[in-house]
């Protein structure tokens, strides 16, 4: 190791979707892999963003954000779950819920505190904690269900517990946490005086009677959560990398330092147009989320037919399949045939885990693709080699 060289990085791998979408490319594989759609979000929105470059929005926006979408933020988490924030003390807008888990993490975590996270994690809420310089803790959310054991947490946590990290509707597994689950997080977090981040990015893809409920609407986590979530999910433009902050005036303030020192200001004409676009909600998600009900339905009934035997998700646009016993190693022998062989990538879990092995056991399918493109996914599956 050079001189120079940061430790914090060894060992450091490269994200396991960009892996996969370069391997998918190689082989001319379908990617089921990397969690993007392959359709673009509506022509209108696209038609907002230019309008606002023709009006002259086009030099940096005010660093925490424009007034007018942070207001729409706001808006629409008074009309769907009845919080009550305000656009100057409690957003902030960032570059995609990626740059707001990294500010929000880099904002509370020093060096040697502890963060909870439930696996299979979303990798950037792992290596942003170790970036850093924080230690992660893992409970396990297990099959089949992905539930977790309320006394594995509970022993868990130390008086080095900082923040305690959920994500819900859950990317890998689909999993939509219960009120029981939340208002037992809740319960810890106070007594034990930690924060909770909440990653809610597919707050609007939750199927049959799933309900996503934000933890900050359970008494007393308003102050101590901080909600991100992102319009790249919503409105199918995940690289627009339109995401947002909402937390307690004194949270956001220091999230704000951050990602004033970081980024300073996001993409103006896309803040104007997502400002629009969160203002017609109402509107927007009834045809969104028919949609995903059946992109769901399809690739579920699709994979029940095969010898990868479905979770079947209450939210989110993944889903997680059994690989079948003694064919493969473990799941990254399982993606790497897959797209060598049966030209389809998908991605393998086990890089999601840092403690229980079932990761290797189990590939995460994304279905935010058009029906043929799930379609003959699934069909190269079938094609086993
Ligand atoms: N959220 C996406 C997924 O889970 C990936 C985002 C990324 O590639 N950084 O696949």
């Amino acid at each position: 190791m050079n001189h120079y060289e940061n430790k914090l990085l060894n060992n450091m791998p490269d994200s396991i979707f960009s892996v996969m979408s370069k391997l998918a490319l190689k082989h001319d594989a379908v990617n089921l892999g990397q969690g993007f759609p392959d359709f673009d979000g509506p022509l209108w929105l696209m038609e907002e963003a230019f309008a606002a470059m023709k009006s002259g929005k086009n030099q940096y926006a005010p660093s925490p954000g424009i007034l007018s979408l942070r207001r729409a933020v706001c808006d629409y988490h008074k009309k769907f779950y009845d919080l009550d924030w305000n656009p100057d003390d409690n957003v902030t807008i960032t570059a995609g819920a990626t740059e707001a888990i990294y500010s929000t993490i880099k904002a509370f975590v020093s060096p040697g505190d502890e963060v909870i996270m439930f696996e299979p994690f979303y990798d950037a809420h792992q290596l942003d904690t170790i970036l850093c310089g924080g230690i992660p803790k893992y409970v396990t959310l297990s099959k089949p269900d992905f539930s977790f054991d309320f006394n594995e947490l509970e022993a868990l946590v130390s008086d080095k517990t900082k923040l305690l990290i959920i994500n819900s509707p859950h990317n890998p597994t689909g999993k939509v946490y219960s009120l029981e689950e939340l208002e037992f997080i809740a319960k810890l977090a106070i007594k034990h005086d930690f924060l909770v981040m909440s990653d809610e990015v597919y707050e609007f893809i939750t199927f049959d009677d799933a309900r996503h409920i934000p933890i900050a609407t359970v008494p007393c986590m308003a102050d101590r959560t901080i909600t991100i979530s992102s319009a790249g999910k919503t409105f199918s433009m995940t690289g627009w990398k339109i995401g947002f902050t909402i937390a307690s005036k004194t949270l956001t303030e220091s999230i704000r330092k951050i990602h004033q020192w970081t980024v300073f200001a996001v993409n103006t004409p896309a803040q104007h147009a997502v400002a629009t676009a969160f203002g017609r909600l109402d509107d927007y998600l009834p045809d969104f989320q028919a949609m995903y009900l059946k992109k769901r339905d399809l690739i579920n009934d699709l994979l029940i037919k095969t010898d990868f035997k479905p979770h079947k998700p209450a939210g989110s646009y993944f889903l997680m399949a059994d690989i079948p016993a003694n064919k493969y190693q473990d799941d990254m022998d399982c993606a790497m045939k897959l797209v060598e062989n049966n030209k389809l990538a998908i991605i393998p879990p086990s890089v999601f885990y840092g403690k229980s092995e079932e990761g290797k056991t189990i590939l995460r399918f994304c279905f935010a693709k058009n029906d043929e493109t799930i379609k003959k996914g699934i069909e190269n599956l079938m094609n086993l080699v």
